[in-house]
């Protein structure tokens, strides 16, 4: 798939993105495009910038250089005329979350409330952000719950529930406040091996609904299945991107060398 038609407005496109915590400068310049309805999989070594970047995407952290637009607009600004010129201006913290209910983010550590049914964290959201009445978001969560397989766990709280069905149940949370895109973030890094399966398994099902995925994940076989893209981050820059064969075939010597690292 060419993941810059140019017909189409992208998901999202980062130019030229540049983060510094301080004088450690994390982020060094990253362009990516993401297309509606593609799956982008982020390989790299723990310390690249993976998560920041994501981060960014969400407006978790704010950008120290570059843009990034989400569905064709700029995020944190917006353009307004000013005595007859065209000037940037920071969005407020209504436009911030307006922009940020497109993308739904799912964790490596699910944090779910633990004094809540499987059901009520995944209604909790709707009912407290979009203030939708309880038994429509009731409907809602329940529809996502069967989304990721956990009809028969409604009723469970976290501590009775494996965690890869907690991470399930995040999927279904994110899910329920109807994003455009899914950012996902080492979703099955802190899952005993026997449970990635299953969350995995909910992602394939995702993408092939069409959802557009940003994953950040070690998962290799899951990258070469399911991505339309991948993108290889070293050192906060992209050092090798393309599509899933560029793992059987990768140029760079960093990418070899950390995938014989991780397979
Ligand atoms: P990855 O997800 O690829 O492992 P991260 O994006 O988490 O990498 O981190 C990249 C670098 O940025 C690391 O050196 C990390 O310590 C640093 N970093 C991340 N967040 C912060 C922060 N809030 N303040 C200072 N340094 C940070
Ligand atoms: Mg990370």
């Amino acid at each position: 798939m060419n993941p810059t038609n140019p017909g189409i407005t992208p998901a999202v496109r980062a130019t030229g993105v540049h983060k510094a915590f301080g004088s450690l400068h994390v982020l060094k310049g990253i362009d990516l495009t993401v297309m509606p309805g593609t799956v982008t999989v982020i390989l790299g070594p723990s310390g690249s910038g993976k998560s920041t970047f994501l981060r960014l995407i969400n407006q978790l952290e704010t950008l120290t250089g570059g843009e990034i637009d989400v569905d064709g607009e700029m995020i944190g600004y917006k353009t307004v005329e000013r005595k007859g010129r065209k000037v940037l201006q920071t969005l407020n913290d209504k436009e911030v979350a307006a922009q940020r209910a497109k993308l739904g983010m799912v964790f490596q550590r699910f944090n779910l409330f633990p004094h809540m049914t499987a059901l009520e964290n995944v209604m909790e959201a709707p009912v407290h952000v979009k203030h939708m009445p309880k038994h429509e978001a009731r409907e809602l969560a329940a529809a996502e719950l069967a989304r990721v397989g956990l009809s028969d766990r409604a009723d469970y709280y976290p501590a009775q529930l494996s965690g890869g069905q907690q991470q399930r149940v995040a999927i279904a949370r994110a899910l329920a406040m109807k994003p455009e895109i899914m950012l996902f973030d080492e979703p099955t890094s802190a899952l005993d091996p026997e449970l990635v399966g299953e969350v995995l398994n909910v992602m394939r099902s995702l993408a092939k609904e069409g959802m557009t995925m940003i994953c950040v994940t070690h998962e290799i076989g899951f990258a070469r299945e399911v991505a339309d893209q991948v993108v290889f981050m070293d050192g906060g820059v992209v050092v090798e991107k393309g599509g899933p064969e560029i793992i059987s075939n990768p140029q760079e010597a960093r990418f070899k060398d950390f995938l014989q690292h991780v397979l």
